[in-house]
């Protein structure tokens, strides 16, 4: 097949994988459509703007995302009632790890020809009644050097060897003083995982290299909410021809004489050279006959599991300036949850006022401790978790009830499409159907969350235009 023969593609999902993808291929010259089931663009990423949002329209479109609300305060009702959401932009989905302008993300939406601005922060560190600032000082820098100049430039069979070693094994061998404690928090939350043992070092490490040879902060949150990226991604391609259509849930995809044909949207056939999926691969079945897949292939893809957390967004009368555009990591022990200890980070990047996430004289805080998807899902551990998520901003704004207007407590219990752990692999891009493919968090890509899902759509682009 030449270039022009695959000229027509379709994209199942406006998540931003689906949209990266998008976005990179109209650019190309290919011909672009993309079916997407909600009203809204940006998938997990999602932004609600607090002005019109009913209590209603948020507990639908949360639970159609994997997500509840188990705790607020006060009570959501009197959230809703007394409109204090007014002017917030509410982000669900990136929070935002490894996110910053040099990133994976902000180069691949360079290639896409997207300039969102960014507010970034480097990370600190929550210990019991204190802080400190930064989590890797200078010092530390220095000793650290040849280890970190080591993982920048080991090559990917350095990594290959490394996906099979558990980050629990590297603590053993080399975890000693501060490095230890940055093993047990980095590759918690690149991966969204707690249990050391589960983590693939090569994948954790994978995630970080190439942000570290870019030189990127570790967080970086678009300025205006997560839509500012949805919507230049979603401008470029209709710029460039391409349509995108909202509300309309792909039924079913078409193949022939295992060949992909297209999707049904409506009772409608549309016919497509390539079709893309930008789904949870875990439901891909949903809308595919698992009779043209290898029973081994649907089985391994259906046994898929992702990751969870408890978040919260806590809306403040006043955050000390010191706090201002920073991030803090904490670590639990004993915390009730797999693996033992739980990470959690509170961010005070959507607490300055540039990112216009808040109303004037209103500070934003978000934060996120992680968990399993099964613990995401009992009340009883994320009564827990919350108290650990409060307690730790405490430890940063003593007494900060006396200052807050409200607080929002979401759980996800399907943050990561797949957990990069190692008894967990993600799929290849490319499926076993020709013609099908898939974009996304769930995919085999570098990174977690929406770097991988960026990366996937950079690299199925590389191999369609490859080819
Ligand atoms: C609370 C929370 C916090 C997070 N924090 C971070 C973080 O700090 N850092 C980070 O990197 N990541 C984070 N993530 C993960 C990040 O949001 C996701 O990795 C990313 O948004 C996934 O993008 P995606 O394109 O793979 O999938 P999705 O965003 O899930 O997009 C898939 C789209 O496909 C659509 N779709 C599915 N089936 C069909 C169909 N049959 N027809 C039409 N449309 C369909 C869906 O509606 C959806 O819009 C977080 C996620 C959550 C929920």
């Amino acid at each position: 097949m030449t270039i022009k023969d695959k000229n027509k593609i379709g994209i199942i999902g406006a998540g931003f994988g689906g949209l990266t993808t998008g976005a990179l291929l109209s650019k190309q010259g290919f011909t672009v459509e993309i079916f997407e089931k909600e009203k809204i663009l940006g998938g997990r990423a999602l932004s609600l703007n607090g002005t019109n949002l009913t209590l209603d329209n948020y507990k639908k479109i949360l639970s159609r995302f994997s997500m509840n609300i188990p705790f607020s305060d006060p009570p959501l009702e009197e959230i809703f009632n007394n409109e204090m959401l007014k002017g917030f932009t509410i982000d669900l989905g990136f929070h935002s790890i490894e996110g910053g302008a040099l990133s994976n993300v902000g180069r691949v939406l360079l290639d896409a020809g997207v300039k969102v601005d960014m507010v970034e922060s480097k990370l600190g560190f929550i210990k019991e009644n204190s802080f400190y600032f930064p989590l890797i000082s200078k010092k530390d820098k220095l000793r650290f050097l040849p280890h970190i100049l080591l993982l920048v430039l080991s090559g990917e069979s350095t990594m290959k060897k490394l996906d099979e070693v558990s980050i629990a094994d590297m603590i053993k061998r080399y975890g000693k003083g501060k490095m230890k404690l940055i093993l047990e928090l980095l590759p918690r939350v690149t991966t969204t995982v707690n249990n050391l043992g589960k983590i693939s070092t090569g994948e954790a490490f994978r995630a970080s290299q190439s942000n570290l040879r870019r030189g990127s902060s570790p967080v970086g949150y678009p300025k205006k909410g997560l839509i500012s990226i949805s919507n230049a991604l979603a401008d470029t391609i209709r710029k460039n021809n391409g349509k995108i259509h909202l509300n309309s849930y792909v039924k079913q995809i078409i193949i022939e004489n295992r060949k992909t044909k297209g999707v049904i949207v409506d009772d409608k056939n549309h016919f497509f050279d390539i079709v893309v999926y930008n789904g949870l691969v875990q439901n891909l079945f949903q809308i595919v006959d698992e009779k043209y897949f290898q029973s081994s292939y649907v089985a391994h893809l259906k046994s898929l599991y992702g990751t969870g957390s408890l978040c919260a967004y806590y809306s403040l009368e006043k955050v000390k300036p010191e706090l201002f555009g920073k991030s803090f990591l904490f670590i639990e022990r004993d915390a009730g949850v797999d693996g033992k200890d739980a990470v959690g980070m509170i961010e005070f990047v959507t607490a300055v006022p540039e990112s216009g996430l808040a109303p004037k004289s209103n500070y934003l805080v978000q934060s996120y401790i992680i968990c399993t998807p099964s613990e995401a899902k009992s009340k009883e551990t994320l009564q827990g978790l919350r108290v650990m998520l409060d307690k730790n901003l405490e430890y940063l704004l003593p007494n900060y009830h006396s200052f807050l207007n409200w607080a929002i407590y979401p759980a996800v219990w399907h943050l990561d499409g797949v957990a990069k752990t190692i008894d967990n692999i993600k799929p290849e891009i490319q499926t076993p159907i020709e013609g099908l493919y898939l974009v996304g968090d769930g995919v085999h890509s570098p990174g977690i969350g929406v770097n991988c899902a960026v990366n996937s759509a950079s690299q199925l682009v590389e191999l369609l235009t490859k080819k």
